[in-house]
């Protein structure tokens, strides 16, 4: 893992907008506006956090720092221990709600025995939370906070009109998304998601993950759960009950699905056939609950 941060632009992304990147880990996003700046999502250390801080520094010129969490997976939140005391850390009710749910110190505890950036971690939780949508009117730019659930509940994509461009954070992803659970609803609501944000009519569309700022990439994770739920209802399924091989089986493979994938060392690939297959098992879910697949 590379531990440094860098500051990434796009051909036509506004010069108030800056891409943090922490290697082929994960993005957070620094928008300036008249008012006050908005740092979304923190990274997954303080140190990554601080070092994004510090790449943006000039361009705050004492503005207030606002900071989202776009929702409540370790790479986004785990860095905001390094903001200043006071902060004023924004996100959906449903990541207040999952912060407090054993699994969230359950998965630092696991991941700081594995990896020793991670020991010692404080968790800093957000301290505003509201419930669907929320506006921060920053003069020349107005950032819309969105609910996008179904990758996580306590999802939100952040769109601003004035640029047209949206953060999709994790509801879209480069190649693909993935569901939180096999739950019907949970990809249902995924797929909800992703036709909102292809609905916003993006110039510019920024995932977490990817690297990408193609508009097109929410139309596309659709298309690909589209297809997905063809295979699935075209694969005769009805009568196995064996499901543990469905994604090594020819035509539901991730190669199958995402012929045309960015260039992915070989762990990215496993990292994506396992998305891939927890996918298919949501949408196998869906296919045997509705008789097809997911209405959006
Ligand atoms: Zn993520």
């Amino acid at each position: 893992m590379n531990e440094r941060v860098e500051r990434v632009t796009h051909r036509g992304l506004d010069e108030r907008v800056v891409v943090l990147r922490a290697g082929d880990e994960v993005d957070a996003v620094f928008v300036r506006t008249e008012r006050f700046c908005v740092l979304v999502d923190t990274l997954s250390t303080p140190d990554l956090c601080r070092q994004a801080l510090d790449l943006v520094a000039a361009e705050r010129a004492g503005r207030p720092l606002l900071v989202v969490n776009s929702h409540m997976d370790w790479d986004h939140f785990w860095g905001n221990a390094a903001l200043p005391p006071g902060t004023v850390i924004i996100a959906q009710t449903a990541a207040l709600d999952r912060f407090h749910q054993p699994e969230t110190a359950a998965t630092l505890r696991d991941m700081a025995a594995r990896e020793a950036r991670f020991a010692g971690i404080e968790l800093v939780a957000p301290t505003i939370g509201f419930a669907g949508a929320m506006r921060l009117e920053g003069g020349d730019l107005t950032l819309h906070l969105l609910h996008t659930p179904g990758h996580t509940p306590d999802h939100l994509a952040v769109w601003i009109p004035e640029i047209r461009t949206c953060l999709g954070v994790d509801a879209v992803e480069d190649p693909i998304p993935e569901v939180w659970s096999t739950a019907l609803g949970d990809l249902r609501a995924l797929c909800v998601s992703l036709q909102r944000i292809a609905d916003l009519k993006a110039a510019i569309l920024l995932p977490a993950h990817g690297g990408t700022s193609d508009p097109g990439l929410a139309a596309r994770n659709l298309a690909y759960f589209d297809a997905l739920a063809a295979r699935v209802a075209g694969a005769g399924i009805e009568d196995s009950n064996d499901e543990s091989d469905l994604a090594v089986r020819p035509g539901l493979r991730f190669e199958d699905l995402v012929p045309a994938c960015r260039a992915m060392t070989a762990e990215m690939r496993t990292f994506y056939r396992g998305v891939h297959a927890r996918n298919l098992a949501a949408t196998v879910a869906a296919h045997r609950a509705a008789g097809g697949r997911p209405s959006v």
